[in-house]
């Protein structure tokens, strides 16, 4: 049906790319552009059923992606890079003309600083191009979003009160190792926390709230209130709700290290002099850190990821809990990748196999709760992450 030119070649680019390989009616020809072209062929080389070729690129270049896409002609990109190469990309779809796909909002390089401003503003020349672009379609993002619209549709007149709780309560057997890229996953956790209650933005010192919460199959775990990007989407796309908040677990040894990482410096983004040359910390401890890539193997329990909500329906107040479990080793067994990886790259196929199938379509730029959820919900069941709706349970909120 289509040609996907998918940008990256990490954790998340092969399992995505595995899975459109497992939909090779939608996705009949791919090519897989990163940096190092190495890891590309990688994952070009376990695919034996559709045509998959690779190639090198600077993705933070748009005239060296035009003149890739030129070569190729895409139906779609996909951007599984990382979010410093969100505008650069978005440009060079603009150029060519093609359509765009990512997981995670835009950051400058020399701030970790989390809005879709900057992404938003690509709207219109989207719309007038007559291109589509997908923002945030991931799993959070990404399908926290699709189930908030979904409960919007189908349980709720108004919902008031969101929870998006994401749980890994997997053990990959190593001291401390970041489930996606350390650099990103380092900014976006030792920033400051922030939530969305009575039409302000509260702001609160970095995981300093904190409390047990249940999660099914799992049990209790300790959850940190942080900031996440969906927040900002979801209040802004509906506007009944009174409080937005996003918690996720952290075990305490994951939490010791973080913060002997912090005091030590190390997860400085501005750049040092080390032997007369300029290296940002960070980047440096991402590359000694095991790569996320590499966790699956050894890598035990499940995730579980989804929405608490509560709200109103023919005047009456009820709760609705949608959630995903996904099992680590099943994840690896299926795509070679651990869960975090496969809960990301799955919501990306997918959305990107509803773009093709001319489902998700339309001018302009989006967040994930802004098309219709329902084909995206079956699909995800249809695509390994079959969900589950709890009602009127007690979700601690
Ligand atoms: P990785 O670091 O494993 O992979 C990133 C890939 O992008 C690497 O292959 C890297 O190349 C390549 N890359 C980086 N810079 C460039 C560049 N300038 N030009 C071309 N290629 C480049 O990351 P993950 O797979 O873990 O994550 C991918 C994305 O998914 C990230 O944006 C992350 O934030 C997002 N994500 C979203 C989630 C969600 O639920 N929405 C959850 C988890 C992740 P090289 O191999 O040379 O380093």
């Amino acid at each position: 049906m289509g040609r996907v030119l998918v940008i990256g070649a990490g954790g998340v680019s092969t399992v995505a790319v595995k899975k459109m390989a497992m939909n090779a009616g939608v996705f009949t020809d791919i090519l897989i552009a990163t940096r190092t072209k190495r890891k590309a062929d990688k994952i070009a080389e376990e695919i034996k059923n559709v045509k998959v070729q690779t190639a090198q690129v600077n993705a933070d270049n748009a005239g060296e992606l035009v003149t890739l896409f030129h070569s190729f002609k895409p139906d779609l990109v996909v951007n599984l890079a990382l979010p410093y190469q969100d505008l650069s990309i978005m440009d060079a779809c603009l150029a060519y003309g093609v359509s765009y796909l990512d997981t995670a909002n835009y950051e400058p390089l020399d701030e970790a600083k989390y809005e879709y401003s900057w992404q938003w503003a690509y709207r219109e020349r989207f719309e007038k191009a007559g291109l589509t672009a997908i923002l945030g379609c991931g799993f959070d993002p990404g399908v926290t979003g699709v189930f908030t619209a979904y409960a919007a549709k189908h349980h709720f007149d108004a919902i008031e009160y969101l929870d998006i709780v994401d749980c890994n309560a997997g053990d990959h057997h190593k001291a401390f190792a970041t489930n996606f890229n350390p650099e990103i996953n380092i900014r976006e956790i030792t920033q400051r926390g922030k939530y969305f209650e009575d039409g302000q933005w509260k702001e609160t010192d970095p995981l300093s709230v904190h409390r047990p919460l249940d999660y099914p199959h799992i049990g209790p775990k300790e959850s940190y209130l942080m900031y996440h990007e969906e927040l900002e989407s979801l209040v802004k796309n509906f506007p009944t709700v009174k409080r937005a908040r996003f918690w996720m677990t952290f075990g305490q040894e994951y939490l010791t290290h973080l913060r002997v990482i912090q005091n030590i410096g190390m997860s400085r983004i501005d750049p040092v002099t080390f032997n007369g040359i300029e290296i940002i910390p960070i980047q440096f401890l991402k590359a000694v850190l095991p790569d996320p890539g590499d966790l699956g193997g050894n890598y035990t329990g499940e995730t579980s990821i989804g929405c608490r909500i509560r709200g109103l329906k023919d005047g009456k107040e009820q709760t609705c809990y949608i959630y995903n479990n996904c099992s680590h080793e099943a994840a690896y067994e299926e795509t070679g990748a651990q869960a975090v990886s496969y809960t990301t790259g799955v919501p990306a196929m997918t959305g990107a196999k509803l773009f093709m199938e001319g489902v998700w379509k339309k001018p302009g730029v989006w967040n994930t709760e802004e098309f219709d959820p329902d084909p995206f919900m079956k699909e995800l069941n249809r695509q390994g992450l079959p969900w589950h709706e709890l009602f009127n349970v007690n979700i601690e909120l």
